[in-house]
């Protein structure tokens, strides 16, 4: 729903709120926060409201740092719960410069100019189901994060077995508070994992729905004395966080990705869109896929993909083609984990389909044996490559890819390359437990 300026106001005296919070999002995916008391409201709504850029991680120089927040009044939402100095609402805002221009190193601005590509290519909507999983760990008596989860429970376990468990019934109705229509809340295999899917939406609403998940979850399970996290892989010898993507495209005739008499009921742009993702595949890891930890996570044996390939029935798979067909038909992309910036990993994932489509790309032949029994010479024989096995080695791939260049543009794409490589080296230099487990006694 898009609100005008008065109803703004309107809803700023009838909810009774005190702030707004004016939230973007910087290179890394962190969700920043700009909180002004509603004095500053007329400002605001007219694109008058300031801050300093050159604090952001990835934004801009000292030398050109003021920036302007432009507020999408359509995410306009007021937080269920209340403070004591009065209720905040949020808005997301759009940064831009001094001149007038929409900042370019603004990864949600990056995604409206790719969508925007995807229009002229004659699509209305790239449909975006996550399903973003994460770890509730206990707190200490000082409030800071440990270790220690809270309970047996797995998989689909149904007794109310622990604090983890109503800690996410409140994520949910808070969710549902907001707005959000939660599809699926669930245990993860992992003890202390937990999964909630919520309802596909368009690319722009869809990341901007996670980044304000994000914040609810943490929020909430802080109120229950717990930590959550998305980082994807805490906790080593078991599985970790992913955060699949179910997509499609639409146009004004419905899902495109959908053909009644296609091979698997499906078209032949959602093969062609097939053909890119998987092509693209491995260059895109670095920005689905994007600190270092993620690729603790994409390791045989814990339920994440680590080869390059597609399925109709299997889970095991890169892509998979879950069995809903009509107007849900769509591919679920299994290596994009919850530390992914929204906005840059959709983004890219668009870019390399319609680069499929528009190269006619068509996909390898679908693997609906389990990769993880093959051996190498089998993979090769089914040309099934590998993501990259490390940050720097998807870092490099990216680089490669002009394609991928092009769905981050030049801003985003060299600063993301250069605090990527940043990061590598600064691990480089770190000694682990690992080593010295290994390596102390034996040498
Ligand atoms: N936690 C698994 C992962 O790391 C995914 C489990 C699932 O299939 O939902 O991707
Ligand atoms: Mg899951
Ligand atoms: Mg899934």
């Amino acid at each position: 729903k898009t609100y005008t300026k008065d109803e703004i106001r309107e809803l700023v005296k009838t909810e009774h709120v005190e702030f707004l919070r004016l939230m973007f999002t910087d290179l890394m995916g962190s969700i920043k926060n700009v909180e002004v008391p509603t004095s500053q409201l007329d400002k605001l709504l007219d694109n008058k409201l300031m801050f300093d850029g050159s604090s952001i991680d990835g934004f801009v120089r000292i030398e050109e740092s003021d920036m302007y927040l432009h507020p999408d009044l359509s995410t306009w939402m007021v937080f269920p719960w209340g403070s004591e100095h009065g209720r905040v609402a949020r808005v997301i805002c759009e940064v831009y410069t001094t001149d007038g221009k929409p900042f370019e190193g603004d990864p949600r601005n990056n995604l409206i100019r790719v969508v925007d590509e995807m229009k002229a290519a004659g699509f209305t909507s790239f449909n975006i189901g996550p399903e973003p999983e994460f770890f509730l760990f206990k707190m200490d008596e000082n409030g800071e994060p440990t270790l220690k989860l809270n309970d047996k429970g797995s998989y689909f376990d149904l007794a109310p077995m622990d604090l983890g468990e109503n800690c996410r019934r409140d994520i949910v109705l808070e969710l549902e508070k907001m707005g959000f229509e939660v599809e699926a809340a669930h245990h993860e295999v992992a003890p202390g994992q937990h999964e909630i899917d919520f309802k596909y939406a368009d690319a722009l609403e869809a990341a901007d729905n996670i980044q304000t998940f994000k914040l609810v979850v943490k929020t909430i399970a802080r109120k229950y004395g717990l930590f959550a996290t998305f980082m994807p892989k805490p906790l080593e010898g078991i599985n970790g966080s992913g955060m699949h993507m179910n997509m499609s495209l639409s146009t004004a005739k419905g899902n495109a990705f959908y053909d009644a008499d296609g091979e698997l009921e499906l078209s032949e742009t959602a093969y062609h869109f097939l053909g890119g993702l998987l092509a693209h595949a491995r260059n895109l890891t670095a920005v689905v896929n994007p600190i270092v930890n993620s690729y603790k996570r994409l390791v045989p044996g814990f339920e994440a993909p680590v080869y390059v390939a597609w399925s109709g029935s299997n889970r095991s798979p890169l892509v998979r083609v879950p069995s809903a067909r009509g107007n849900s038909t769509r591919l679920e992309l299994r290596s994009v984990d919850p530390a992914a910036n929204p906005y840059l990993a959709i983004a890219a994932m668009l870019e390399a389909g319609l680069d499929g489509i528009r190269n006619g790309m068509t996909p390898n032949d679908s693997v609906d044996r389990n990769i993880y029994s093959m051996d190498e010479k089998e993979r090769d024989t089914n040309h099934i490559s590998n993501l990259p096995d490390n940050l720097h080695n998807a870092t490099k791939a990216l680089q490669s890819d002009p394609v991928m260049k092009a769905a981050l543009g030049d801003h985003l794409f060299q600063s993301f390359i250069e605090a990527k490589k940043l990061e590598w080296a600064s691990y480089r230099q770190s000694v682990t437990k690992w080593e010295r487990d290994q390596y102390l006694e034996q040498y």
